[in-house]
Order: C-alpha cells, then structure tokens, then sequence
C-alpha cells in the first residue's frame, strides 16, 4: 500500500449516453482506490455548458448504482466557477496567461479569449502503464484555457479539480495521453504537483475500429433494460484490457480487487465482445439459486406461469430480454397445442407412421397408471421402451405430440410441466389423428 491516502476519480462530461468503454475507466479507478483503502471522487465535468445536460448527468449516477461503482464524493464542475475565476486570475496575474485578441474566423467565434503562454519545452512522465512518455510542446502553441473569465476549458478545470481534490493517480482513457503535457504545464505555472498518470487503452468494436453507437457502444443501462446482470458486466469490464493471468475467468469483485493491477493492464487496445459478455452472464445466472434469479429476473418474466417453468427458463438463457422469446419458440408448448400435420410426428429414420400410432399407444398405457408424475419418473417409466424400439422412434412423437413443435425441450420435461392429464391428452390426439 501507498504511503499518501490513495484518492482517484471518475471524471465523465455528460455531453452523451456513456457506453462500457467509460464505465470501464471508471472501474478500474474505482478497483485500484478500493485496492489501497484509498477514495474515489466522481466529478461531473460539465463545462462545456452547450452540449451538457442533466439527464445524461443522471444517467451517469443510475449507471454507476445498478453497477455497484461507489463513490465517496460527488462534486459538478458548473457548481465550482468562483475556484476556476480565481486560479484563472492567478495564471494571468503571474503572467502564465494572458488575453489574446482573436481574428473571428466564422460568425460567433470570440474576439477574444484567454490563452496559456506556453514556455515550449520538453515534457517527460511516467505514465504508470505505458511508461515513460515525452512530448515537446512547442507544437502546441499557446493553447486556449478559457473562452472568457468565468468559461474557463477542460485543461484548465481538469488540473484545478485534481488538485482541490487530492487526487493522486489519474486513471483515464488513452485519448487524453496528448492533453497530459498541457496540464502538467499549467501544473507548473500554479505551482502544484503533478499526480501519477495511468492511461488505459481504449476499447474498441469487434472488428478493432473504435467504438461509436453503430459499432455496439451501447449506453450501459441498455444492458440492465435488456437482463444482464451487474457483476457479469463488472467481471467482463474488468477483463478489458487485464486477465489474472490464470485461466480463471469467471470472479467475484473481491476475487478481482485482490488480484488486479493496474501495472498489469495492457497497453493494446481490448476489444468488447457482446458474445463474451453474454457468456459471463450466463455462468452467473447458472451459478445463481432459483429464488435469486426470480428476483433478479422478475420484471422479464411473465406473470402467472407455473413455478415449473423456472429451472427451464433459468437453464435455457443467458440474459433476461431472452425469456419472453422464449414463451414463443421452445417453450411455447405450456400454450394450447397449435394445428400440425400429422406426418410430422414421424421420426425421419422411421418407414411407417402405423409404427408410430402403436408407440404412442404404448406411451399411454406407461403413463396412464403413473401416480407420480416427474420428469424423472417419466423417463424411468419410459426409457427401457425407447431403447428397445429406438430412442428416435419414441421419444421425437412424443415430443412432437406434446409440442406441436419441431423444437422443443425433450418430453419428460415437457410432460412435468403439462401434468398428466394435459400429456395423455395430447398423445391421444395424435393417436387418434394418425
Ligand atoms: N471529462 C473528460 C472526458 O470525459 C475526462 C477527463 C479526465 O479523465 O481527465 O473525457
């Protein structure tokens, strides 16, 4: 552990819906702070006072609560002006920065703004993933760090934030490894420390392009909206870019706060894959009791369905949005049986359907005289039968006669959730049909 308290920060501009890529920024700050007893701030950065709005400012919180991410302190950026102002004056006043007079380029642009008086000189820091970097910063001019006095910008707010708040690793995107050189010469005009860097790589789509809203970079309450569970997707993240270096994949949060390392985290671009993300979130729902995974799943489950449903449903999905589909394919047997065509309920290695009116017929007599009726005791009941004849030859018209359909589960579960009575029934229909 560090000798200073640990405090890192998640520092989204609310300008947009925040997909994984943001979110998984914003988990590595938080595992790395929850690693060393450390804080971790979440800052609104909402200078940017045309594109910012409160409902993604919102979104940002939601997303943070049902992910589990918890911060210690919240602050917003446009409650903060007099702090900006003053700093800004101090720059002007040391003459780190002064009022340029502006050429308008296009209408609206500023006649004047407020630009840092760049000493162009080399910059060198060790970035605590990608190592040392340097940049010379005489390309970069004397950058703009305010439009006007109380409009300060991103490089200016960004460095006055971290320090008021005692920041001291820096964990964000890759995007921002070329603003560091700016910021830590305005560090040096203020006369404050420069804190650790850790820029991690960017996420990027399946076919290694960055990721934009056509390439899956979804807003993360769509994959609460559509049934994934939070720690799925908290493994997942945490995945993106870090492995333990085992072959272990699926953890628990504590599993991971124990093991991972920023130091570890790679410098390629990972890519996010909603196939991956679909099977963490399926050993979850595995792992989960049923009474769990009704809680969890309750609002995509229908109401009034019989409780037998639930392992099958359970077994059959890996997210939540997949269960009402699910009452129109495969499990769309428990609905009353739809018209078939009668030749269907021959199995295709099968020469004659009169062979299989007496399987049925034999199926009924089994079943008839049952009194427990599971799908265990059905199978008992029926599988010396069906090795005799030809697994195919009884159980595909049994299960068809129970479905109508060509896909379904196998009979003896189907036979449990009908009951008896409803099996029986639909196996004389056909056999009267044949
Ligand atoms: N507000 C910046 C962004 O959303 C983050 C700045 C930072 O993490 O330093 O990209």
């Amino acid at each position: 552990m560090l000798n200073t308290k640990v405090v890192t920060r998640f520092a989204p501009s609310p300008t947009g819906l925040l997909h994984a890529g943001n979110y998984r920024t914003a988990l590595f700050s938080y595992i790395f702070s929850l690693q060393n007893k450390g804080k971790f701030i979440l800052r609104i950065e909402d200078t940017d006072k045309a594109r910012s709005k409160k409902e993604y400012e919102d979104n940002i919180v939601e997303s943070l609560k049902w992910l589990g991410i918890k911060y210690d302190e919240f602050y917003r950026q446009s409650d903060r002006s007099d702090l900006y102002a003053s700093n800004l004056k101090k720059l002007i006043d040391s003459g780190h920065a002064y009022v340029s007079k502006e050429i308008p380029k296009e209408v609206g642009d500023r006649e004047e703004v407020i630009r840092f008086k760049n000493p162009n000189k080399k910059i060198s820091f060790v970035d605590l993933i990608r190592g040392k970097i340097e940049f010379d910063t005489t390309d970069l001019g004397d950058f703009i760090i305010a439009r006007s006095m109380n409009e300060p910008v991103f490089h200016l707010v960004v460095v006055i934030d971290d320090f008021e708040m005692g920041i001291t690793h820096i964990i964000r995107g890759e995007d921002h490894i070329s603003n560091t050189p700016r910021h830590i010469l305005i560090q040096e005009a203020l006369g404050i420390p420069t804190p650790l860097y850790a820029h991690i790589p960017l996420l990027l789509a399946p076919d290694r392009s960055k990721m934009s809203k056509r390439k899956g970079a979804l807003p993360i309450t769509d994959y609460r909206d559509r049934g994934y569970l939070p720690n799925a997707l908290i493994n997942y993240m945490s995945f993106l870019g870090w492995n333990p270096g085992t072959e272990q994949e699926v953890m628990s949060f504590d599993e991971i706060i124990n093991q991972f390392s920023l130091e570890k985290v790679q410098k390629a671009g990972a890519i996010f894959n909603e196939e991956k993300l679909s099977w963490f979130n399926k050993q979850y729902i595995d792992k989960m009791s049923i009474d769990d995974f009704v809680i969890a799943a309750k609002n995509f489950i229908p109401e009034n369905i019989s409780p037998k449903l639930l392992p099958l449903i359970k077994e059959k999905i890996s997210k939540f949005s997949e269960i009402k589909p699910l009452f129109e394919t495969e499990l769309s047997f428990i609905n009353p049986l739809p018209v078939y065509s009668f030749e269907l309920l021959k199995w295709k290695q099968e020469k004659d359907l009169v062979n299989t009116k007496v399987y049925l017929g034999h199926i009924v007599e089994v079943l008839e005289v049952m009194t427990e009726f599971t799908k265990e005791s059905v199978k008992q009941a029926l599988w010396p039968y069906a090795e005799e004849k030809g697994k195919g030859n009884i159980l595909w018209p049994m299960r068809f006669a129970l479905s109508g359909k060509d896909k379904s589960p196998d009979p003896f579960v189907i036979a449990e959730i009908l009951g008896k009575e409803e099996t029986v029934k639909r196996l004389k229909y056909a056999i009267q049909n044949i």
